[in-house]
């Protein structure tokens, strides 16, 4: 039985151009790029090409705001942890988080709550996207950093960045976004986005696992949390993952190369899966509707909502045959809580038990959905 995989926001396989631009640097180059030697200052070159290249695809100012890291987690905890700790002027520190971030915000956010620090969770609206408004209301005297993602994981819904980095800028607060699932879906000019930290991961691009960039924006103040040989210009010590940057450099290449034509793509299919989704039963609603309004979801993500049903059976039913979905994100799936974000937008509980989260990518077909909605049909 083919299967057919669905679950592209949890990972993306690695395109095989990908894989070719690396392995030279996994046999060839393999001296330590912090070497002095010959072959160590090689490996230290394809390194800051590497840099340079992500530097100019994400429109930064300079290679060295791009730190290179081991992906998105790593950014997360890095920001919260680093440009927090750094500010003695303000104390006790107040930040500011969306209720919808990953676990890799959220938890550092309550870690910094356990050492003193206050935090506000910012709900969005019943769309899933925070208002610059509510923010602004949100923001305190004391507040030090904002944190708010640039789309979300489960439910796609895409945050209006540069407003929301004003407001926190306008309050003398730094601003950090995850954009970990927004890389290659939504436009990203690092010089005019208006964050002075951005995380990203090179696994959810069609690159390899365990390789990120943490963009610090110049001058920006942080207490770098992985202290040892001080590579990465002090910022992230430890050996530099080379063949990994390469490798994040040539997915971003690529999925920069195709981008509107293909996310015009996958917001057809989107849109077909979610009219015959909610067609072949009653039992079936939206978490959001991103139909309603082109270009504030991404392109790739349907999130529904099965009356009657448990994310976990249908994931299992849907596996049998053939298809691989989550429930909500990859990681909160093991849990049987239901989703922190379908609860932040006010979906019942018991309806957010019944969440099924669909994702699209480069090798999904029209058929592949159809297939799906059949399958899906079959088990409710
Ligand atoms: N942030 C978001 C929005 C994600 O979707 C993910 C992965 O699921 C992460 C962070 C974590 O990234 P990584 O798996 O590279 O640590």
């Amino acid at each position: 039985m083919d299967k057919v995989y669905l679950d592209y926001a949890a990972t993306t396989p690695l395109d095989p151009g990908v894989l070719s631009a690396m392995q030279p640097c996994l046999v060839g180059h393999f001296a330590n790029p912090n070497s002095l030697h010959s072959s160590g200052r090689e490996a230290f070159s394809v390194l800051e090409q590497a840099r340079k290249r992500v530097s100019e695809l994400l429109g930064a100012k300079m290679p060295s705001e791009i730190i290179f890291n081991s992906g998105g987690t790593e950014g997360d905890n890095a920001a919260l942890f680093g440009l927090v700790a750094w500010n003695k002027a303000k104390k006790p520190l107040h930040l500011v988080v969306s209720a919808i971030e990953h676990h890799a915000v959220l938890h550092p956010a309550k870690r910094l709550a356990s050492l003193g620090h206050e935090i506000t969770y910012l709900a969005p609206g019943a769309d899933g996207v925070v208002s610059p408004e509510d923010l602004r209301a949100a923001i305190k005297e004391n507040t030090a950093l904002v944190s708010i993602m640039t789309a979300n994981n489960e439910i796609g819904s895409v945050q209006p960045i540069r407003e929301l980095a004003e407001v926190a800028h306008a309050h003398g607060a730094l601003f950090h976004t995850d954009a970990v699932q927004a890389l290659g879906k939504c436009p990203i000019d690092l010089e005019h986005f208006g964050a002075d930290a951005v995380s990203f991961s090179g696994h959810k691009i069609y690159g390899p696992k365990g390789i990120g960039v943490f963009y610090l924006r110049r001058k920006t103040s942080f207490l770098p949390q992985m202290l040892g040989g001080g590579q990465e210009n002090g910022r992230r010590s430890g050996t530099q993952n080379v063949a990994g940057a390469v490798g994040f450099a040539a997915a971003l290449e690529r999925e920069l190369e195709n981008r509107a034509d293909e996310n015009q793509r996958l917001v057809t299919l989107r849109d077909h899966l979610i009219d015959e989704a909610l067609s072949a039963s009653s039992r079936v609603s939206l978490s959001v509707d991103p139909r309603e309004k082109p270009g504030h979801y991404l392109p790739h993500i349907a999130s529904l909502l099965v009356d009657g049903l448990e994310s976990e059976t249908m994931i299992l039913r849907l596996d049998q045959r053939g298809f691989e979905v989550s429930g909500g994100s990859a990681c909160s799936s093991s849990s049987l809580e239901p989703s922190h974000v379908l609860k932040a937008i006010g979906v019942s509980t018991d309806l957010a038990y019944g969440s099924l989260r669909i994702s699209l990518g480069r090798y999904t077909t029209l058929q592949d959905i159809d297939a799906f909605v059949t399958a899906l049909s079959e088990i409710l």
